[in-house]
């Protein structure tokens, strides 16, 4: 049987690679929440709209026209048909993301969302809540974490190796900013769910953990 699987966790923490490995690995589809959430943001932006403005943003969340293809090894993100992937990754977009991901108009609105894009199983979805509020009946779930130092490290490592000009103080600054605001939030908080696997990365290789998600998750599914 195929699983719903979900890996939430902190920014830097490699959920994106581990979530895309495992998927490849297992023969599933990938959900990137985070990536909804940044459309969000970016379309607001576009439209001139203050990202602390709920009831906007959330309008913005409910008529969503976002669709995902691979292509390559890339998760394309087309937003009302137009290819979004790089402009949805700026530093700027991932403060807005995580400010419009505090309104709960905005979680609301793309609660169903999520859920049509994870229905039927056989999917992978990363993100802050995905265990806790959008799948609580997932049948693997992880909450992946490794420490800031770190997660920043691999930040300026992303960033740097796109040619991108990075101050790595300002880096950290920015990730602890956003772990304490998508922390604190008082609508779905980034916390693990009760019966999540903790993995921390931070000694870990992108190898090593995969494969150690990938072993649970079969004997999950066998169980199921
Ligand atoms: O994972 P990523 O860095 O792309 O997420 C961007 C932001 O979107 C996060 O900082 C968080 O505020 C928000 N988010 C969320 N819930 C999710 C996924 C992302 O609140 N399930």
């Amino acid at each position: 049987m195929k699983l719903v699987v979900t890996i939430d966790g902190p920014a830097g923490a490699g959920k994106s690679s581990v979530a895309k490995a495992l998927a490849r690995r297992l023969g599933y589809r990938l959900l990137d929440t985070g990536a909804i959430y940044r459309s969000v943001a970016l379309t607001a932006k576009q439209r001139g709209i203050d990202w602390k403005d709920g009831a906007a943003c959330g309008a913005i969340a409910a008529a969503l026209d976002i669709k995902f293809d691979f292509v390559g090894d890339n998760n394309c993100v087309y937003l009302g048909g137009e290819d979004s992937s790089s402009a949805i990754r700026t530093p700027e977009i991932s403060q807005g993301a995580s400010i419009v991901s505090a309104h709960p108009e905005v979680r609301h609105g793309l609660l169903e969302l999520q859920r049509r894009l994870g229905a039927g199983g056989g999917v992978v979805v990363e993100g802050r809540d995905t265990g806790t509020v959008v799948f609580p009946q997932a049948g693997a779930k992880f909450f992946l974490t490794a420490t800031d130092a770190e997660r920043a490290r691999r930040r300026v490592a992303e960033l740097q190796a796109t040619g991108t000009p990075v101050d790595p103080a300002r880096v950290l600054a920015e990730i602890r900013e956003r772990d304490h605001r998508d922390a604190s939030r008082d609508i779905a908080p980034m916390v693990p769910a009760n019966d999540a696997v903790l993995v921390d990365s931070s000694a870990q290789t992108l190898e090593e953990v995969v494969d150690s998600l990938a072993k649970l998750v079969e004997i999950r599914a066998a169980g199921s």
